[in-house]
């Protein structure tokens, strides 16, 4: 909106000039308008890792016809389903997933450019049975790979901000769901100690020992070896190799205060670089608004303070009131 210039009357020339420029700039919003009435429409939800996104995701797919394409790099790959965090079958509630665990980890590192092509093939069959493709994860190298209107493969990265592509293919709407760091790196600790409880270290254990019989990728950290949670553990897992109990080096006492050692520093290690993670990913979101993405924030801060207080009830109805309701607002009107 053009600030009112009623006192300011001696800037008459700069009013004209400003009706002008509004005038002008109309016409290349609409023109722009026209350009991105021939582009797919799609959704893309983005945020820090732990925020919720998926939850939102299903949430909207449930009340617009919608698809998801997942934008998580360590998520395209088979396996390590609780490390990565992949949205476990049963919460999908039946909405298709598309370059969620499709990619073989032993076919090394899925690039920005395969994944700009996948992605591209996803939206136009989901466009084509006339729903909306929701991209839907943390990796906005890959977001931005993807909806660039042009794309240089060299640069498989978002370094500054002159590698930001504000000109896009398709006609998007971007929610961002946002947490403050403070109390996201709280829940995030909280979060690796019960994926720990569901079964992280044994997922890990197992795709260790199988690394080992395969010997062929082990050296090169590529492609979902990245994944947090994995690099951490390989300390212990050389003393302690998976299925060999306990190591002979050792008397069974030194080995479990040994053991215990080496396991509290790999999860202190995963926390770490879990916030860390979540730092680099709110910078290159910060980078992408900067350059020219017209990100829309919402804060999900008070309902994962809620969480933290074990308050579910409160959480619910914030996430409702501060999240989900404006989203549900947001891309209804992008719809209409
Ligand atoms: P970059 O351009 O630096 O790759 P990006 O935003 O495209 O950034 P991120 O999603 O931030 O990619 O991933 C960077 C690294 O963070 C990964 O290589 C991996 O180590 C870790 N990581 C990201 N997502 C996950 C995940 N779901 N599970 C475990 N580790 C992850």
């Amino acid at each position: 909106r053009v600030p009112s210039l009623r006192f300011l009357p001696a800037i008459k020339p700069a009013r004209q000039r400003c009706r002008w420029v509004r005038m002008e700039s109309t016409t290349r919003r609409q023109r722009r308008k026209d350009k991105d009435n021939d582009k797919n429409k799609i959704v893309v939800i983005m945020g820090v890792t732990g925020t919720g996104k998926s939850r939102l995701s299903i949430e909207i797919a449930t009340r617009f016809p919608a698809e998801v394409i997942n934008s998580d790099k360590m998520q395209v790959y088979r396996g390590l389903d609780i490390t990565t965090n992949k949205i476990p079958m049963h919460e999908r509630l039946g909405v298709p997933h598309h370059l969620l665990g499709v990619v073989d980890p032993s076919d090394g590192e899925l690039s920005s450019s395969e994944y700009r092509l996948l992605g591209a093939s996803a939206i136009s069959a989901i466009s084509a049975r006339h729903r909306l493709p929701l991209v839907v994860g943390g990796s906005n190298s890959f977001i931005h790979a993807l909806v660039s209107d042009r794309f240089d493969p060299g640069s498989d990265g978002l370094d500054g901000l002159n590698s930001v592509s504000a000109e896009l293919r398709y006609d998007c709407c971007f929610l961002w769901v946002d947490v403050s760091l403070p109390v996201l790196y709280k829940y995030l600790a909280r979060r690796v100690d019960d994926m720990l409880h569901v079964g992280m270290f044994e997922e890990l254990a197992v795709f260790y020992e199988q690394e080992g019989k395969r010997k062929s990728h082990t050296a090169r950290r590529v492609g979902i070896r990245k994944a947090i949670g994995l690099p951490e553990f390989v300390n212990y897992f050389r003393v302690f190799r998976p299925g060999d109990g306990m190591t002979s080096t050792l008397t069974q006492l030194e080995g479990e205060v040994e053991r215990r050692v080496l396991f509290e520093e790999a999860v202190k290690a995963i926390k770490d670089n879990t916030n860390e993670l979540a730092k680099r990913q709110l910078e290159k979101i910060q980078r992408l608004r900067s350059g020219g993405w017209d990100l829309q924030r919402l804060d999900a801060t008070e309902a994962f303070r809620a969480v933290l207080a074990s308050d579910s009830v409160k959480s619910s109805e914030i996430w409702e009131s501060e999240v989900l309701g404006p989203s549900v607002k947001i891309v209804s009107r992008f719809l209409a």
